[in-house]
């Protein structure tokens, strides 16, 4: 692990999330950004550092260590996500057993769920009250082009990762689809087949509502506008996105949620 920028602050926010309130923001990735993804939309910019290989970035101690200087009454959930992939972090249990005790708050992991085919990754984030698991994909093809994931990284193995977590987590478990055009039927057909299999208990539809930075900036780990050069990302309507989650909960009898207009 390379030692921390003493001016790096682990905690931040709290943010305002449509879907799960109050959010005050916890980041195990630590100033650069580091993921197995590096999705055409992601907030953060272009990601700084592709792996799939874990990693300490930021320890316990130093989180709770950063929290102390924050007010947790009005937050309604602590998020693990920051500066990329919280799975990607080693010591993301020893994370969540200290929020845990540090808080009494739910805790909410935010995962690509690229490594949900390791039985330790699952051992550790089930120790999550909540997780939401990124998936953009119906195929190889559009993981490619939408998460540009890093080398190696085998769409069935993901799907077989999430179904497997889907199984055994006790918590929360919603799926998170970033919708960036309207959906032929052929696609919402394979959305539907893979949602009936991967049995989430809630979906929120997404559409870029967030800028891309043109180049990192930590500022980006929350959802307030920054002072920085930005590209902004073509959004799907908001009628689009209400027609769908329309249909994918009366064919697959699953709760779908979508931003309100104003996010
Ligand atoms: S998974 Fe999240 S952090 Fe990683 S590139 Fe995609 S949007 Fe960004």
């Amino acid at each position: 692990m390379n030692s921390l920028p003493t001016d790096f602050q682990s905690v931040y926010g709290p943010v305002r999330s449509w879907r799960y309130g109050c959010s005050l923001g916890i980041d195990p990735i630590g100033p650069v950004s580091v993921c197995s993804f590096n999705c055409v939309y992601c907030q953060l910019g272009e990601i700084e550092e592709e792996t799939r290989r874990r990693r300490v970035f930021v320890p316990a101690e130093r989180i709770l260590r950063d929290l102390q200087a924050f007010d947790l009454t009005p937050v309604d959930v602590v998020t693990l996500s920051g500066s990329g992939e919280p799975t990607l972090a080693l010591n993301l249990g020893e994370i969540l057993g200290a929020l845990r005790d540090a808080t009494n708050k739910p805790r909410l992991v935010l995962t690509n769920a690229t490594l949900l085919a390791d039985p330790e990754v699952r051992g550790q984030l089930a120790q999550a009250d909540r997780a939401a698991l990124k998936l953009d994909a119906w195929s190889a093809e559009q993981l490619v082009r939408v998460n540009r994931p890093a080398p190696g990284l085998d769409f069935p193995a993901l799907l077989q990762g999430i179904e497997t977590f889907s199984a055994e987590f006790g918590g929360e478990l919603a799926l998170q689809t970033m919708v960036l055009s309207p959906w032929t039927d052929g696609q919402l057909k394979s959305y539907l087949q893979l949602i009936q299999r991967l049995k989430p208990q809630e979906i929120q539809l997404n559409t870029p509502t967030r800028p891309k930075p043109r180049r990192r900036e930590l500022a980006a780990r929350g959802n307030a506008p920054g002072d920085y050069p930005v590209q902004v990302l073509k959004r799907v309507a908001g009628e689009t996105l209400a027609a769908l989650a329309q249909t994918l909960s009366q064919a697959s009898g699953i709760p779908v949620r979508y931003p309100p207009p104003e996010v």
